[in-house]
């Protein structure tokens, strides 16, 4: 190994993503992905594009996508920032915005990015415990609750758990905190939170980021989005410029914008999952199973009578992937991504199998 591995490098955690199986045949509730495809309306723009529009690069301003976005949240292009997928937008939120002196702020358990950018990026960091009832204490992010912080970052709904926190405790957190960034991630939003996109006029310290991997069932697409007051996107911009200043490839922005532009597909897409989560939520409630309350295209569940592992492996072994964390508080627990109805009455099907 080069003495060069030694520095940064080998003291870098990197993320570790959820398995993209290459066997086929498996029902794959592990990373919740949308179980129906995006707006045809998708589709036939992509395939709509022309070899001249291929040859040449795409527009490195995204403007027509960040006009048709801000359209959509009352904003305009100048509040709106777009990445190769949120996971890009997250990354450049944290070097460009959450870098200070004090640590930055983010839930025990949240998504498992939120540490390896601060790695990577050499940011101090204090996970805060969710409470008992794995909800995000909102008192803990406000200043007489904690030292003084770098920036504060949680996702609501939060990951993995599902669980929303309503407007007016986002809103105090922001408020609270008027000399630092707050990121809400809100990749989940639109399964059932309220949006603090709203917010983003009274609040100049309101980064709020969406993907469009979930509700608009883009993940292979890799497109996510910032809307935020105008100095904080420039923020983004300038680190975005020093890496690639290219956001999206031509296919992504016509895609994407396609997809934004089709709102009654992606409303009745969505409805449909939201369904499928309150019907499955009451199967596995029936087997016994204990489920949180999720505002999220997915539901994080236990049973008393299993670990998390053994059923993640009872389940692998009937062709069903699911996410278990090897973490402490929540290893006995599942992540369970809503799938088709058919999908989800295998897994009941299978569940009720292995708890005989
Ligand atoms: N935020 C949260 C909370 C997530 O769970 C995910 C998906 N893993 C992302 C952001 C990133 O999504 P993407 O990069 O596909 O936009």
């Amino acid at each position: 190994m080069s003495r060069f591995w030694n520095s940064l490098v080998s003291k870098l955690e990197p993320y570790v993503p959820g398995e993209q199986p290459r066997v086929q045949n498996l029902i794959k509730l592990n990373t919740n992905e949308h179980p129906y495809g995006p707006s045809p309306k998708v589709l036939a723009a992509i395939a709509g594009q022309t070899n001249d529009n291929l040859r040449l690069y795409p527009d490195p301003t995204a403007q027509e996508l960040r006009e048709v976005i801000a359209r959509r949240f009352g904003l305009t292009a100048a509040h709106v920032f777009v990445g190769n997928g949120s996971d890009e937008v997250l990354g450049h939120a944290f070097h460009a915005l959450l870098k200070h002196e004090a640590p930055i702020l983010f839930p025990d358990i949240t998504y498992s990015f939120y540490p390896v950018y601060c790695g990577l990026y050499e940011i101090a960091y204090k996970a805060i415990a969710l409470d008992e009832e794995f909800k995000i204490r909102v008192q803990d992010y406000l200043p007489d609750g904690q030292a003084k912080a770098g920036g504060i970052i949680f996702p609501n709904p939060n990951a993995p758990t599902g669980i929303a926190q309503p407007l007016t405790q986002i809103e105090r957190v922001i408020a609270g905190n008027p000399d630092i960034v707050v990121v809400v991630d809100e990749a989940y939003v639109d399964f059932g939170a309220q949006t603090a996109a709203g917010l983003i006029a009274r609040y100049p310290n309101l980064l709020v980021v969406h993907t469009m991997s979930k509700a608009y069932s883009l993940a292979g697409l890799r497109v996510g989005f910032a809307l935020g007051h105008p100095d904080l996107i420039q923020g983004l911009d300038r680190v975005k410029n020093s890496f690639n200043s290219y956001p999206l490839d031509r296919l992504a922005l016509a895609g994407a914008q396609a997809a934004v532009e089709d709102q009654i597909y992606f409303e009745q897409a969505r409805d449909a999952v939201v369904r499928s989560r309150e019907a499955l939520t009451r199967d596995l409630q029936s087997l016994g199973f204990v489920v949180l309350p999720s505002a999220a295209n997915f539901i994080f569940v236990r049973h008393p009578a299993h670990t998390g592992e053994s059923l993640a492996s009872a389940l692998r072994a009937r062709h069903i992937l699911v996410r278990h964390f090897k973490l402490p508080r929540i290893s006995n627990h599942l992540r369970i991504t809503i799938g088709t109805d058919e999908q989800c009455n295998q897994l009941v099907a299978a569940c009720r199998e292995i708890l005989k």
